[in-house]
């Protein structure tokens, strides 16, 4: 498993860049190469978070209740600047073995007013640009889709696979609207699925393992759920279609954090994860987001210290091929304890 990963500390970077350099270098949020699995094929991905005005939707309504990307908002950015942030990503590293970018924006990507639609189509060319790169998957609110949208920026692409992601986070309607105040209605996240079908897009739902206020057997059987109703979503719609699971983890200055710091939540458990895939890999492709955002291991879904390092290799070797085999085999002495808390409801 070949892992690149790289922080961006703003200060010290521009303590190196070079007084004489004239034009300006802007760098993403966050950027990630990982493991990832195309159609059946082992590959990677390359995962930018640009930064452009955020999520308007987060001041608007007290915002969706997890998410932590507004402090990470970029103003006064230019569509240069946007365009530039991807660019220096695509430039400075080393992309052979990558076939798959993500295209993330602190917000939607259809938002027209974070980011406009010249700018998304120039990002788009950016990434098309790279011809081994198979796929490109973008993520908006549903509110902001168009097919028209979706279809110009496919054909920015010269054949490649656009990939549209929607956060659903649940299937459930009380978990995704009252718990993570998400505010999108189970029919508007079909209509956007046959948005996205009618423009010949591929689909990624975005699904959160163990949002607050639910039991670690709750939170596991929420996600099984959840995949079920996506992959007969897009079975209806007929539309090709994968999973992407973001286990809850713990972002500065929010509520979460606040019930988090209270011992009022617990953060998911590796093994649950492992139980997540082992359910629900028959369905469709699955993956499993473990991008820390620049945390502390302590506020990452957890095991203990011993085995943590082993089994987030394991997950990302699942992210890769597939193939659980080597899951089901997985085991350490912990295992039994975190069984023993989860039937005692203490976790
Ligand atoms: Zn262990």
């Amino acid at each position: 498993v070949r892992l690149a990963y790289q922080k961006i500390d703003p200060v010290s970077e521009a303590l190196k860049s070079n007084c004489y350099e004239e034009e300006k270098v802007i760098k993403p949020a966050f950027y990630r190469i990982s493991p990832v699995n195309i159609n059946g094929i082992p590959s990677n991905r390359l995962m930018v978070v640009i930064k452009t005005s955020g999520c308007e939707f987060s001041p608007k309504i007290d915002g969706c209740s997890l998410c932590g990307f507004v402090e990470n908002t970029g103003n006064g950015l230019t569509d240069e600047d946007i365009v530039e942030q991807l660019d220096w990503v695509l430039r400075s590293n080393d992309l052979t073995d990558v076939e798959e970018i993500d295209i993330l924006t602190l917000g939607s990507f259809f938002n027209d007013n974070a980011i406009n639609q010249n700018t998304r189509l120039a990002l788009l060319e950016k990434a098309a640009e790279r011809v081994q790169v198979k796929r490109v998957s973008v993520e908006s609110r549903a509110e902001y889709v168009t097919i028209d949208k979706i279809q110009q920026c496919q054909t920015r692409l010269n054949g490649k696979i656009l990939e549209f992601g929607i956060g659903l986070e649940s299937a459930d309607d009380y978990i995704r609207n009252e718990i993570i105040k998400k505010n999108l209605l189970k029919k508007d996240f079909m209509d956007t699925v046959r948005k996205v079908k009618a423009a010949n897009g591929h689909l990624v739902t975005y699904l959160l393992i163990k949002p607050p206020h639910l039991s670690e057997r709750a939170a596991i059987e929420d996600a099984i759920k959840s995949v079920k109703f996506v992959f007969q979503t897009a079975m209806t719609f007929d539309i090709p279609a994968r999973v992407a699971f973001e286990p809850v983890f713990i972002c500065k200055d929010t509520n979460l954090e606040q019930m988090y710091l209270s011992s009022n939540y617990n953060l998911v458990n590796l093994w649950s994860i492992i139980e997540v895939i082992i359910r629900t890999y028959q369905y469709g492709n699955i993956y499993v987001g473990l991008c820390d955002e620049t945390l502390t291991y302590k506020r990452m879904p957890h095991s203990f210290p011993h085995c943590y390092k082993n089994i987030v290799q394991e997950i990302e070797g699942f992210n890769k091929t597939q193939d659980i085999t080597s899951l089901l085999q997985l085991d350490c002495h912990c295992r039994s304890h975190y069984r023993d808390q989860m039937i005692r409801g203490e976790i």
